[in-house]
């Protein structure tokens, strides 16, 4: 997708006229502000009728400035991997864990919005190398987290399990008394905690200790999925990372049991998954883009997420209003910033090829299909 020549220029007010995903018309005043406004804009340019408009896309856990096939990219490279998601239509970033400094990205309106954890926490060897702050003792978990929940947007990152190699297997970092008091000292600096969690074993400890989100989740059991449903704790499954397990287990030849583990949750996902959407547990969309998963596959991600039970609209709103609202952010509300898409077609008739036709970022057009220039 191409900025056209028809898109008005930076400032200038404009109007989109179309329909929510539930049919309702919807029009979109947006100022020369860069705001929906509640009242129509006299002189305000017509530059979309008739197409299926929906809050800016969120892919709610990536990472940016990690790069595919491993290392940390530049400023360029993170900048180029922030772009790729922006015309996908992802407008909203949970990063989920990134030693790259993007905070320039900040003030630059070409740059979709990021909400980061920080760093990954982890201890030593428990993690992919290079990525994570490592402790060399849990009793500084609680410290750390204070320090990544001030450098980071309201979120902190543990890694909750990781192979183990003196047991061979998948096995939990901290102890649940640790998590007790680094969950709390997150939430004294009013950020919420999420965690890296394949297994079954970790999860116990962290819901108890008071977490807000889970990553991946392949290990929930029918009791930590009603422990995270009654408590509404938010799950992001990845799935299209997921599909990475067997390649995982096949590198890991030296650990057979850790392989057969990998292989295991990898077989089960869609009935794992698929059980905590049926017990209500929140699921949101997130590619896990950067390291073994490619920028750019949030519509992917909604296929998933409807092949573990979500309906179409489920799927959109995973990826869209419910992760925004989920995540602070509003949705098509008079007085914010006009951050929204738009498909010439109704994208739920076929999520995997729907890729928006306008893409708007803070009032301005940012990606203009052809048909639409
Ligand atoms: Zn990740």
């Amino acid at each position: 997708m191409t900025a056209g020549s028809g898109a008005p220029e930076i400032g200038e007010p404009f109007v989109v006229r179309g329909k929510t995903l539930d049919g309702e018309p919807v029009e979109l005043w947006v100022g020369s502000d860069g705001m929906f406004s509640s009242e129509p804009i006299p002189g305000a340019e017509t530059i979309s009728v008739g197409g299926w408009v929906l809050p800016g896309l969120v892919d709610a856990h990536c990472h940016v400035g990690i790069r595919y096939g491993g290392g940390i990219e530049d400023v360029a490279g993170a900048r180029a991997q922030a772009v790729v998601e922006r015309d996908a239509g992802v407008l909203l970033l949970r990063d989920a864990g990134s030693p790259a400094d993007t905070r320039s990205f900040d003030d630059d309106p070409e740059m979709p919005r990021i909400v980061r954890a920080g760093r990954h926490i982890a201890l030593p060897k428990r993690y992919i190398r290079g990525l994570p702050v490592e402790l060399d003792d849990e009793t500084r978990l609680p410290a750390e987290v204070a320090r990544q929940a001030r450098a980071g947007d309201g979120w902190v990152k543990l890694v909750g399990d990781w192979i183990d190699r003196g047991t061979g297997d998948l096995a939990p970092l901290w102890s649940d008394a640790i998590l007790v008091d680094a969950i709390a000292a997150a939430h004294r600096e009013g950020a919420r905690v999420t965690a890296h969690v394949f297994g079954e074993d970790a999860l116990p400890g962290l819901l108890a200790a008071g977490i807000d989100c889970i990553e991946h989740g392949t290990g929930l059991t029918d009791d930590t999925i009603a422990t995270m449903a009654a408590g509404g704790i938010a799950l992001v499954p990845t799935l299209v990372n997921i599909e990475n397990f067997p390649e995982i287990a096949d590198s890991a030849t030296r650990f057979p049991v850790y392989a057969a583990h990998m292989r295991d949750l990898h077989a089960r996902v869609a009935d794992t998954i698929g059980a905590a959407h049926e017990a209500g547990v929140p699921i949101y969309a997130g590619t896990d883009a950067g390291g073994h998963v490619r920028h750019g596959r949030i519509a992917d991600e909604i296929v998933a997420l409807g092949r573990v039970g979500l309906d179409p609209t489920e799927a959109f709103a995973a990826a869209s209003w419910a992760a925004r609202t989920w995540l602070g952010h509003p949705s098509l509300e008079p007085g914010t910033p006009a951050d929204f898409v738009v498909y010439t077609d109704d994208p739920r008739r076929d999520p995997a090829a729907a890729s928006p036709d306008l893409v708007v970022l803070r009032g301005a057009v940012v990606g203009r299909s052809p048909a639409l220039a």
